[in-house]
């Protein structure tokens, strides 16, 4: 038996549908999504179109967001999914740092684990602190680039300019998100673990999880 409120009918179109307060929280969850769908195209074609794609609603609906100019920084598949989100989080600003804990008032020490000289900020955490200018310059110098740019979004900018190729600019990219988790991982031990790992030994964990992380994206690829 078709129930009267069905709202999806053999010839696969969607009916004009008000649900009653009778039929189930599912039913009536599907009925907004149709309307908060109708209300942001500003059409209800697509209810009656004699074919339907996911694909192009949602492509529709996402036409209403604006692009951003980061996208390419983070959504990179030489990119380690957590190094993705560490260095989404740094491109906004919103690592917690001990300035910013200090302004939420839940820490009243604000000086920079890794150098305890000045306010730990996200600018000094990744570019100002000796830490981090040593460990950066060191994984661009290994990757063959020289940049003294001492902003995250400024330094990708750069390499976006910069990198000819394609492929290159992608594990410059992993490269970098790395080099930031890998600082921000060193801040964290230096506050929960009293122990700062060396220079030296954060590179080496940086280069060795890039060159892991490309060599299996290149084999996947190749189908070995
Ligand atoms: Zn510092």
């Amino acid at each position: 038996m078709v129930a009267p409120h069905a709202v999806y009918v053999k010839n696969r179109n969607w009916v004009d549908y008000s649900p009653s307060v009778a039929v189930s929280w599912a039913m009536k969850y599907i009925c907004k999504v149709k309307k908060d769908c109708s209300d942001r195209l500003h059409s209800t074609s697509w209810l009656t179109a004699t074919s339907y794609s996911i694909k192009v609603i949602y492509q529709n609906l996402c036409d209403q967001i604006p692009k951003v100019n980061w996208h390419y920084f983070v959504w990179n598949r030489y990119t380690l999914p957590k190094n993705r989100v560490t260095i989404w989080l740094a491109l906004h600003d919103r690592l917690k740092t001990k300035e910013r804990l200090h302004r939420y008032g839940v820490t009243m020490d604000e000086t920079c684990a890794l150098c305890g000289h000045d306010t730990e900020t996200s600018a000094h955490l990744f570019f100002k602190c000796h830490f981090s200018k040593e460990c950066c310059s060191m994984v661009l110098a290994w990757l063959g680039f020289i940049s003294s740019r001492n902003n995250l979004f400024t330094l990708l900018k750069w390499i976006h300019r910069y990198c000819k190729n394609s492929f290159t600019m992608k594990v410059v990219y992993a490269a970098v998100a790395s080099t930031v988790y890998q600082i921000r991982k060193a801040r964290n031990l230096a506050i929960w673990e009293q122990f700062v790992p060396s220079i030296a030994c954060t590179v080496k964990t940086i280069q060795v999880t890039v060159k892991h992380r490309v060599m299996s994206i290149i084999v996947r690829n190749k189908g070995y």
